[in-house]
C-alpha cells in the first residue's frame, strides 16, 4: 500500500480510520522503513495520521525519523515525538541543550509535544509557546495545564449526520461520529442566543450550551455555561466568549472592536443547522487528539476538554482562508479551544 502508491495518497486516512490499534502499528512500522528508503508521500501521510492519534506505534522508529525528518516542512513534523520514551527524552534534551547547535529548535519542539510537565520544566518556553502544547504557568512558575485531558465528542442526531455525509462521503461510518440515540443527557447547539455581538451587533450563534456541565471538564465554578461566538467576528480574540457570567451566560472577553478586514461578504448563518440536541460522548483513545488540517474534513471536531488545536493558534491566516469551509456544518473547533480553564 505505502511502497507501491508513493505519490498516491488520498485514501490514506480514510484506511487508517478503520484499521484497529494492532494493524495501525504494523502500517507505521512499515511507513518508517519505506521512508528511510527516500521520499514517499504515502509513507509521510501514514506518519502524520499517526502522530496525531497513536503516537506510540512510533516510539520505537524515532531515533531513525530523527534523520530522516518525514513532513519536515510542516507544522506536525515534530509531532511523532508525543510518545517519546525516557531515552528519546534525554538525546533530545542533550541536543536542546546546545542552543547554536542545528537541531536544538527541532529538539526543543519535539519535547514540547512530549507534553510532559517534567519535560516542559526544563525548557525555555515562553507564553506562547506553552500555551500551544496546553499548559500555563501559575503566579509562582509552576507548570498548570490549561485543558481537561479528557475528551467529549458531540454526538448529532442520525438525520444530521447523514445530512453532512451526503455532502463528504468519506464522513459516512468514521468513527468519530457517534450518534446521538436521545438515550442519554442532551445538551444544546448551534441555533442563536438572545443577544448581540458588542463589536458589531450581529446576533450571536450558539456553540454549545452545557446545562448542566458534566463533571470532568475542568469547568468547576459554573453550573451551566453556554459557548457562543460571532459569525461576523469569526474567532478573533477580540469576538471570544470564553467568559461567563454566574449563571453561565457568556460574556466578551474583549471589546476591542473588530478590523473591517474580516467582513464577510453575506452573512454565514444560510449554512448553519438549527438548534439541535447533542449528547456527550467519550469515544476511544484513538480520538483524544485530532488535527483540524490533518482531519481532511472527515472528522468529527466537534469536541469539549483535550489538546488545543496548534494550528488555530497560529491565528489571522489560517482563520481567514478557512472560515467560510467552517460554517458549512457549523464552527467546530470553538468548542475545543473555549472550553478551557472555563
Ligand atoms: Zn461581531
Amino acid at each position: 500500500m505505502i511502497s507501491e502508491n508513493t505519490r498516491f495518497h488520498w485514501y490514506i486516512g480514510p484506511v487508517c480510520d478503520r484499521l484497529p490499534a494492532a494493524s495501525l502499528r504494523q502500517l507505521a512500522q512499515e511507513a518508517a522503513r519505506a521512508r528511510g528508503d527516500g521520499g514517499n508521500e504515502a509513507a509521510d501521510e501514514v506518519i502524520a495520521y499517526v502522530s496525531a492519534h497513536q503516537p506510540g506505534a512510533l516510539t520505537a522508529q524515532l531515533r531513525a525519523l530523527w534523520d530522516i525528518r518525514p513532513n519536515r516542512h510542516s507544522y506536525y513534523a515534530s509531532w511523532p515525538w508525543r510518545a517519546a520514551d525516557d531515552a528519546e527524552v534525554a538525546r533530545l534534551l542533550e541536543v536542546a541543550g546546545d542552543p547554536s547547535g542545528p537541531d536544538a529548535g527541532f529538539a526543543v519542539r519535539c519535547l514540547q509535544e512530549t507534553r510532559r510537565p517534567e519535560v516542559l520544566a526544563r525548557l525555555p518556553a515562553g507564553h506562547g509557546q506553552l500555551a500551544g502544547v496546553g499548559f500555563g504557568r501559575d503566579g509562582d512558575g509552576g507548570l498548570r495545564r490549561l485543558h481537561a485531558t479528557a475528551v467529549w465528542h458531540l454526538a448529532f442526531p442520525q438525520e444530521i449526520l447523514d445530512q453532512w455525509a451526503s455532502r463528504n462521503p468519506l464522513r459516512r461510518r468514521q468513527p468519530s461520529w457517534p450518534v446521538n440515540a436521545g438515550s442519554g443527557r442532551q445538551h444544546l447547539t448551534s441555533g442563536f442566543l438572545d443577544r448581540t455581538c458588542p463589536a458589531c451587533g450581529h446576533r450571536l450563534h450558539r456553540l454549545l450550551r452545557l446545562d448542566p456541565v458534566p463533571a470532568g471538564l475542568g469547568i468547576t465554578s459554573r453550573a451551566r455555561v453556554e459557548f457562543a461566538w460571532c459569525p461576523l467576528c469569526g474567532t478573533f480574540p477580540e469576538a471570544g466568549y470564553a467568559r461567563h457570567t454566574q449563571d453561565g451566560t457568556p460574556e466578551p472577553l474583549a471589546h476591542r472592536p473588530r478590523s473591517d478586514r474580516y467582513r464577510e461578504p453575506g452573512p454565514a448563518e444560510d449554512w448553519f443547522i438549527p438548534q439541535t440536541p447533542v449528547e456527550l460522548v467519550r469515544l476511544d483513545e484513538r480520538w483524544r487528539r485530532q488535527d483540524w488540517a490533518l482531519s481532511n474534513d472527515r472528522e468529527n471536531l466537534h469536541r469539549a476538554g483535550g489538546d488545543t488545536d496548534r494550528r488555530r493558534d497560529r491565528g489571522e491566516h489560517h482563520a481567514e482562508q478557512h472560515r467560510k469551509a467552517e460554517a458549512v456544518d457549523y464552527p467546530r473547533h470553538h468548542v475545543a479551544r473555549l472550553v478551557v480553564g472555563a
